[in-house]
């Protein structure tokens, strides 16, 4: 065991700082490095392996016993190839003097000493910088958080919960606190070597996020801007509402965001990165921010499907993407009252999944960031003495044994598959159910990658020509709010020659949910809805041409076609009725559009079953099979994914065979398990030991009234059988 001490600690520490003697750091020249020809940042940020030192909890917070040296020596072990320092959490971690709170125990600068033995060793520096994160202590004598934080209509402070530890003001970014931000971030890319910026925010509240702000600089700033005061949020117009987020969104977050953006280039040039795990959240504007920054962070997501999905998401925007392998704070907590009770941050608490985390990171092309520097903190051995340590250390040495390799390649979709952030935004129709929004774009994408096409996830509101002419056939998944640009774009790719698959309540609406007299792409679909909102009735069948009664999403669009050809029907059994066109398919220009009346890849989704499967199988075989790159039978958790280059396929292969699952209900798939040693406790040394199922005979050692038994494979179920006599 790679024990450390206190001892160990002070020479590595010393010597690191003896090796470092670093010109004033900021400014200054770049250090000469012994690793001939270091790639640039720039270049090196699409592929790192950063381990994270957090602040809002130990070993920064609420009690401060960070030590550098043993920092730096923990992510040495773990062969990460960088480390995050945090400028700043609920308090900040170096001398500041722009007016943000200093953690109470701070001696000396921790930041300057963590840099300085980073650089010794080899290893950059990513500045974390909270923009605009809840850090005012609700119990807290400043006097200057009354005027800094955000406020309900009837003047009281919004308030936010964390991680546990206290409450605290939300932020208010139109108060004299955006100049505490600039200032914070000036001083940490002047006075500080570090080799990225990377931001957490722009935030503008946290539990209360959504809610307006009425505190006197956001009155000021609005009767400035547009004449009039900040609108109550009850019962708000369509218009007012539209305003109120397009000014907040655009003027004042990302505003913020591009003017802090600009003064970096202007200062000291250094890749900008932020915290992006909002991308598709509801109205958190920093979505919008990709186009000021050089990339983001996606942090965990449920499964390994999410995650390859989101890393695919951010890399069609062609920035960065970073994402934590571990699941961070995430731990089931279901019995706690308070939800922001975490558990353990200075634990090593990972398991197996971390590996699979790990994995779907490298397959998806995305920089690896372990949270973190805390689980081995405290611990009284070394990293590596720990499972997870372990895990860590493998994922990275795997990463960086085919980091060349893993430079190159790109994934290679062959269909893009839109998702409706203007529809999680805004859309409210009445059969609309926000939280299962995302069943309809994961649906599609699982779906696809179940028949082996490889697809990539796109935003809506970055569109482009450019980016619909990477795909051989775009899939539209239930957006319903789209521009009437956006559908202008659809329009002229299919009739360019492009494939399009529209499902449910697409372009129903525009933008900002505001209801179409007719679909916006009615001419494309060659369908008109009867209605806008879908109706609900069970046990409904999709009938086909052939004659084939497929289970029918529950909730259909009712629609006539209109120029274009009809595509089976909905059929009610209990009321033996025909509802009306399932949907229709439509030759357009030099291409061809296929609307469906349904979500029915968000029941794949919910219930996985095989002949939804299967009948979307047979409806893309024909438009995507002949320039399909690989096919692999389905099995139940196993995930394939390409990436390629010129010179090189990899088809990376997950197998997701854990016992977790997100959904509660859906049809399950089983694996078999193998191997499975048992000991069982014998009267007489038996006559024969064979499996009932298979008959196979198994070798059965007998050791004072014990056999011990192999049971090669178990699907779902075995047994063994011992003949006594
Ligand atoms: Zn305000």
């Amino acid at each position: 065991m790679n024990h450390i001490t206190r001892r160990d600690l002070l020479q590595k520490a010393s010597l690191a700082a003896a090796a470092a003697r670093l010109p004033v750091p900021g400014l200054a020249p770049p250090i000469a490095q012994a690793a001939p020809a270091r790639m640039s940042t720039y270049e090196w940020i699409r592929s790192p392996r950063i381990l994270i030192a957090e602040a809002y909890n130990p070993p920064f917070y609420p009690a401060l016993d960070y030590q550098p040296a043993k920092a730096v020596s923990i992510a040495r072990e773990l062969n990460a190839d960088s480390l995050r320092y945090p400028s700043a959490s609920y308090f900040a971690y170096f001398p500041t003097k722009s007016g943000y709170p200093i953690h109470p125990e701070l001696k000396g600068d921790p930041f300057r000493e963590t840099v300085e033995l980073c650089k010794a060793a080899g290893l950059r520096v990513i500045a974390y910088v909270p923009f605009n994160h809840p850090f005012m202590d609700s119990t807290s004598k400043d006097p200057r958080y009354a005027d800094w934080s955000k406020k309900h209509a009837d003047g009281k402070p919004m308030t936010t919960s964390h991680y546990g530890y206290a409450t605290y003001y939300e932020g208010c970014i139109n108060s004299p606190l955006r100049d505490v931000i600039r200032s914070l971030v000036r001083e940490v890319l002047t006075q500080y070597d570090v080799d990225v910026m990377y931001f957490d925010g722009p935030y503008q509240g946290m539990n209360h996020g959504r809610d307006f702000c009425h505190c006197k600089h956001c009155q000021a700033a609005y009767q400035k801007r547009f004449g009039k005061a900040i609108p109550d949020q009850d019962g708000i117009s369509r218009e007012d509402d539209v305003q109120y987020q397009n000014w907040l969104a655009n003027e004042v977050e990302i505003g913020l965001f591009k003017e802090i953006r600009e003064m970096i280039r202007k200062t000291r040039d250094v890749p900008v990165l932020f915290n992006d795990t909002s991308l598709l959240s509801r109205r958190e504007w920093r979505a919008h921010a990709a186009p000021v920054a050089d990339g983001f962070m996606f942090e965990a997501a449920e499964t390994p499907e999410e995650k390859l999905f989101n890393m695919q998401l951010g890399q069609s925007t062609g920035k960065v993407t970073w994402t934590y392998v571990s699941t961070h704070t995430q731990y089931n907590r279901e019995h706690m009252k308070d939800q922001s009770m975490r558990g353990w941050f200075s634990y090593p608490v990972e398991s197996q999944e971390l590996l699979l985390d790990g994995a779907t990171a490298i397959a998806s092309g995305a920089g690896l960031v372990y949270w973190g520097l805390s689980r081995f903190f405290y611990q009284p051995e070394s990293p590596l003495a720990y499972e997870s340590g372990r895990y860590v250390k493998e994922i990275f040495d795997f990463h960086q044994k085919h980091d060349t390799l893993l430079r190159t390649l790109k994934s290679q979709p062959q269909v893009g598959v839109m998702v409706g952030s203007q529809t999680i935004d805004w859309f409210t129709g009445k059969h609309h159910v926000s939280k299962a929004y995302p069943n309809y774009f994961h649906g599609a994408y699982r779906m696809l990658k179940a028949n082996s096409y490889e697809s990539e996830p796109f935003l809506d509101w970055m569109t482009t020509p450019e980016l619909l002419a990477r795909y051989q056939l775009v899939y539209v998944p239930n957006c319903a709010c789209l521009t009437d640009q956006q559908c202008e774009m659809l329009r002229s790719y299919v009739r360019r020659g492009g494939m399009l698959i529209a499902t449910h309540q697409t372009s129903v609406a525009d933008e900002h949910g505001r209801t179409r007299k007719d679909f916006g792409l009615a001419d494309v679909f060659g369908a008109s809805f009867i209605e806008p909102e879908p109706i609900e009735m069970p046990d409904l069948y999709l009938t086909t041409p052939g004659g084939d009664f497929v289970p029918q999403d529950p909730q259909v669009m009712r629609i006539r076609e209109n120029g274009g050809r009809v595509l089976g029907e909905t059929f009610d059994r209990g009321h033996r009725a025909t509802i009306g066109p399932a949907g229709t398919d439509n030759k357009f220009g030099d291409g061809y559009a296929i609307y469906i009346a349904s979500g029915f890849e968000a029941v794949y989704e919910e219930t996985e079953m095989p002949i939804l499967r299967t009948s979307f199988g047979k409806l893309f075989e024909p438009l995507l099979a002949a320039k399909r790159s690989y096919m692999l039978d389905y099995q139940p958790g196993l995930t394939a994914h390409l990436m390629a280059s010129k010179d090189t396929l990899l088809l990376h292969l997950l197998a997701d065979t854990g016992n977790k699952n997100k959904h509660l209900r859906p049809r399950e798939g089983f694996l078999p398990i193998t191997g499975v040693k048992l000991k069982l406790r014998v009267p007489s040394a038996p006559k024969s030991v064979s499996l009932l199922r298979t008959g196979e005979k198994l070798s059965a050692p007998h050791n004072s009234g014990w056999i011990e038994i192999t049971v090669p494979r178990v699907l779902i179920h075995e047994a063994v059988q011992v003949d006594l006599a």
